[in-house]
């Protein structure tokens, strides 16, 4: 990030990069985003962005607020405890955005539509109500997404929604499948660099 920051760039969340996917607004910027609403993001990620002004997307899996990436339970993935509602709270609270990521991290593709239609729509209104602002964003729990679960984003009333697909977001982009680039701990600042202004 402080690289970014010496480059130019800023960072910005999925909400706050809407203006500049519309055209409105024209700048050297980077969208942010973080998959499940770990804990370890508040601890970690929140003094990283403060110290270089930088906005970030968090998607919560809403029925884990306090809990546990119990999703993971039985594929050997490390323990990792998610936000408590204070810490979700202070995120949204210091401008950082709260986006949703369904209520139980579902494969959205797998599960009947009735459940799937829940899973999306009550993350929004949970998350909602917790932080008391409105929940326009989305990310789709392991990328996956068809034609119909995108229309089941689109009916619970999100604009934007991420995939797991690779690649840099174009204005003509679908709002709903909107690209991202992977970034690991062990990404050196020139990779990272490359990834974020190369297509
Ligand atoms: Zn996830």
């Amino acid at each position: 990030m402080r690289w970014l920051k010496r480059l130019g760039f800023r960072g910005l969340s999925i909400r706050d990069l809407a203006p500049y996917l519309s055209g409105e607004k024209v700048g050297k910027v980077v969208g942010i985003t973080f998959d499940d609403g770990y804990q370890n993001n508040f601890e970690y990620v929140l003094p990283a962005l403060d110290a270089v002004g930088f906005t970030a997307t968090n998607y919560f899996v809403s029925g884990q607020i306090g809990g546990y990436n119990a999703w993971d339970r039985n594929i050997g993935i490390a323990y990792s405890r998610c936000m408590s509602k204070a810490q979700l709270r202070e995120w949204a609270a210091l401008g950082q955005e709260v986006g949703a990521h369904t209520v139980d991290h579902v494969r959205l593709t797998q599960v009947d539509i009735r459940i799937a239609r829940q899973q999306i729509g009550q993350s929004r209104s949970h998350l909602e109500d917790m932080v008391g602002e409105a929940v326009t964003s989305f990310s789709y729990p392991y990328g996956d997404v068809s034609g119909a679960v995108r229309e089941l984003v689109l009916e619970a009333g999100f604009s934007t929604a991420v995939t797991t697909k690779r690649g840099r977001i174009r204005p003509s982009d679908d709002r709903l499948l909107l690209p991202r680039r992977i970034i690991r701990a062990d990404n050196r600042w020139p990779g990272l660099v490359r990834k974020c202004v190369t297509g």
